[in-house]
């Protein structure tokens, strides 16, 4: 491996390659996740281009030494945690928007580039890249993990903003799925194959991405309900009603007392009820949105016989307020960890008729454990997100929370689920998956695995097994 590192140096130049510890500890382990490798990788190196990254491959192939591809890390399932060590592969050099084009409401970019960033740069066109999940996160991350976000609800998820992909492969082949129009049918759907394959069957090193165009106007409502079952199920009307909202979460009372005590400024300028809330996201026409606002608080008032309040945003900042509360969440929730205990987060999605049962199901689940244990999620596509924090040291404690979590999974499988809304597999979920999709399907998977990358060395350990 550290040869593979010294012949890279020597190809792509020795700033291309780091031992440093500190850099090998940062590409090694995330603190947002508790699937993590003590396994380190033996270099990070850092290529500028296709052809820098098809030197990697050929060099790594020769030698049989895996590769692991790093965005921003940003992932929570151990999906760039380097359990067979190796050489990582960060993109944070390849950030350049190589071709925009406003008519046909495209962008061409390479994998390092912030979607933050982007949509910064494109906004005078009119036109964003509608996913939206860490505030970190590169779209090669976003396509390799086909993420979401919290406008998945009216956008749809990654593989539905992906026109294309140039992969370069194991052995340093480098390819094209498909070409620049929005449709075609001809050969297979390549694009799809590496959608989401958590970098496993080669490296992309080039996006064209679909691109929305940027609403008129939008607004922001939140309502408390009584209880995280009243919550979800008027979240469950609200699908059926038809109305396209552009965005549809839910926040249990955990997570609205921890606003209240520890949001930001902007946050704590209301007191929040303590109480799980829906927010919702309009957009659309102005007029549109003032509709979308009125039938929504109607059916609101109808399902709850009043009960629950409807409150919309009457200004800008209070829209940017009330929307900060929802984005800020998770990063509220890490900064108060007591030192020493871990956040076990976990992801499941479910037919939208199941999702009031199995929330409920999972609170009272998790209240059993005596922790701190909260509801966030994406209700609207019927995945939600469940945090726990427990101290890793206490044995006892562990294994009961991971108890609960793959009950969890069952418990969503057992409604026709699934055990990864939007996280993908990385190491965290593999068992999970064989209970999902079964032997059959895992082993068409491995099937092309192997095709593509015969060595087993791109970012081996994910997904699957050998
Ligand atoms: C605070 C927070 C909030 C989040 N919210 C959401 C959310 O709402 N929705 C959501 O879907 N996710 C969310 N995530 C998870 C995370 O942001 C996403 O999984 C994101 O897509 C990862 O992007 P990244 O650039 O960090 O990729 P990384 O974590 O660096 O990598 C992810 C995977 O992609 C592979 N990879 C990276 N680059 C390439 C490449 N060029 N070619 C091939 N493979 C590659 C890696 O090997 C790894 O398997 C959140 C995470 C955090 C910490």
């Amino acid at each position: 491996m550290l040869h593979a590192a010294e012949e890279i140096a020597r190809s792509l130049g020795q700033d291309a390659v780091s031992y440093d510890d500190d850099v090998l500890e940062h590409h090694g382990h995330s603190d947002w996740s508790t699937s993590n490798s003590p396994e380190r990788a033996v270099a990070v190196v850092y290529p500028r281009s296709t052809s820098d990254v098809s030197a990697i491959a050929r060099i790594c192939s020769r030698r049989d030494v895996p590769m692991v591809p790093f965005g921003a890390g940003s992932s929570v399932e151990g999906n760039f945690s380097q359990p067979h060590s190796g050489i990582c592969v960060d993109f944070s050099y390849m950030d350049s928007v190589v071709a925009f084009h406003p008519d046909d409401m495209d962008v061409v970019v390479q994998p390092g580039v912030n979607w933050v960033d982007l949509n910064t740069q494109i906004a005078s066109a009119g036109l964003f890249a509608p996913m939206d999940p860490s505030p970190t996160a590169t779209v090669g991350g976003m396509v390799s993990t086909n993420c979401s976000g919290t406008n998945a609800f009216r956008y749809g998820t990654m593989k539905d903003w992906v026109l294309n992909l140039t992969v370069v492969l194991a052995d340093g082949t480098v390819i094209k799925t498909r070409r620049r129009p929005r449709k075609t049918s001809a050969g297979y759907n390549l694009t799809s194959l590496f959608v989401g394959a958590e970098g496993t069957l080669g490296m992309v090193t080039e996006i064209t991405l679909k691109l929305a165009p940027i609403p008129q106007d939008t607004s922001v409502a939140v309502v408390p309900f009584p209880t995280i079952r009243d919550a979800a199920a008027a979240a469950t009307e609200l699908i059926r009603s038809g109305i396209q909202l552009a965005a549809l979460e839910i926040m249990d009372e955990q997570q609205m007392k921890i606003l209240n005590e520890h949001g930001s400024e902007a946050v704590r300028r209301r007191k929040w009820a303590e109480l799980p809330t829906l927010f919702l996201k309009f957009s659309g026409t102005t007029e549109g949105v003032k509709s979308d606002i009125t039938r929504i608080s109607d059916i609101v008032h109808a399902t709850t016989g009043g009960r629950a309040p409807f409150h919309f945003a009457r200004s800008k900042q209070e829209e940017a307020d009330l929307w900060a509360a929802r984005k800020e969440s998770l990063f509220t929730m890490a900064s108060i960890r007591p030192p020493g205990t871990e956040l076990w987060s976990t992801d499941v999605a479910v037919p939208v008729s199941r999702l009031a049962e199995i929330i409920d199901w999972s609170k009272r689940e998790c209240s059993k454990l005596g922790i701190f244990a909260s509801v966030i999620g994406h209700v609207g596509d019927g995945n939600f997100h469940v945090a726990m924090m427990y101290d890793p040291k206490d044995a006892e404690q562990t294994r009961r929370v991971a108890q609960c979590v793959h009950q969890m999974m069952a418990m969503a499988l057992e409604m026709e689920g699934t055990v990864s809304g939007e996280h993908a597999i990385g190491i965290g979920k593999k068992d999970c998956l064989r209970d999902e999709l079964g032997p059959e399907t895992i082993g068409l998977m491995r099937q092309l695995k192997r095709a593509v990358d015969p060595k087993w060395i791109m970012n081996p350990g994910k997904v699957f097994d050998w």
